[in-house]
């Protein structure tokens, strides 16, 4: 198929990479140009703007957030500028008022759109392992199966509107976080009675805690390697505060305390280390 693919972050640039290794004619752009030559050399086509990529008839997008979702959507020779037809498959994690705006602003000018963020890490993508939560008309949705094919291994259909699979996503990061703090509080209880952070490890991978999320953050937890970031905690707090704008009225204590935990680990580093930084020990936070 041909396919236009916009942001080529560390998740879009291994996502775009399948899509070119699947054999579909891919059209890449991304902001900072140089990150679409490795790309290139396999065979991808250098898009001159967003909407130059979405004349492919259908563009993926993987950007950092909501500003740069709307960037490229909305700004001079966005997404929007393509012409009548375009699908729109967005994959960032961003807002659900965002993605509401936009399966809106796509309707009007006669374009489609499919909300379809993903779990996994850039190894993942790279690896075509992704779970992509996909949400927006019967149609859209089946139209983008064989690209869905091509970046995971798991497509899991969340509903109608676009803004059901936002939710999911955003949900299902809160969750993450939670299980990193949990983890991390776990070890330390064990640990004040000289049980060693591998043998916590152990523990969570290989009873009945054991699970691929565990695979990857317990051990993490346990050697306190937060460097570098697969998730940066910078875009988790962002995760975060999207949650708890879509919960609204709903009760989610344990979001609140898990928000004022990465500002105060923010303040001190900035956010740029693994999300998993959660782990770390408080009386090192400074
Ligand atoms: P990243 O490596 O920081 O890449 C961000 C991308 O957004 C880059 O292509 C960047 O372009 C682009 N961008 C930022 N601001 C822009 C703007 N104003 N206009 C145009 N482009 C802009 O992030 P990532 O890890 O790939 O994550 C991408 C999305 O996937 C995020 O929403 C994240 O929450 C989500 N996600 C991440 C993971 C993960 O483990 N990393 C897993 C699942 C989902 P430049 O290269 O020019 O800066």
């Amino acid at each position: 198929m041909d396919v236009g693919f916009v942001g080529l972050g560390n998740m879009g640039a291994g996502m775009a990479g399948r899509l070119v290794d699947a054999g579909h004619v891919v059209a890449v752009w991304n902001r900072n140009s140089a990150k679409a030559a490795p790309l290139v050399a396999r065979g991808a086509r250098q898009a001159a703007s967003p909407a130059d990529a979405a004349r492919a008839g259908i563009v993926f997008t993987m950007l950092a957030d909501n500003a740069a979702l709307e960037a490229v959507t909305q700004g001079a020779n966005g997404i929007l500028s393509a012409g009548e037809g375009v699908l729109h498959i967005s994959c960032s994690t961003v807002s659900v008022e965002l993605t509401e705006r936009l399966t809106e602003t796509h309707r009007a000018r006669g374009q489609r759109f499919v909300s379809a963020p993903v779990l996994g890490r850039p190894d993942v993508a790279a690896a075509g392992g992704l779970s992509v939560m996909a949400a927006g008309a019967d149609e859209d949705v089946a139209r983008c199966q064989p690209l869905f094919a091509a970046i995971g291994q798991k497509v899991l259909r969340m509903g109608a509107e676009p803004r059901m699979a936002t939710a999911t996503k955003l949900a299902a990061n809160f969750s993450i976080a939670a299980v990193i703090e949990t983890v991390s509080e776990a070890f330390r209880i064990a640990g004040e009675h000289g049980v060693e952070a591998e043998r916590m490890a152990e523990f969570f991978v290989e009873t009945d805690f054991g699970s691929r999320m565990m695979g990857v953050y317990a051990p993490i937890i346990a050697a306190q390697r937060f460097e570098p970031a697969g998730f940066p905690m910078r875009l988790g707090r962002k995760d975060i505060g999207l949650a708890l704008d879509a919960a609204g009225n709903a009760d989610v204590p344990v979001a609140r305390l898990i928000a004022e935990r990465m500002n105060r680990i923010i303040a001190v580093d900035g956010g740029e280390r693994d999300w998993s930084a959660l782990g770390q020990p408080p009386k090192s936070r400074g």
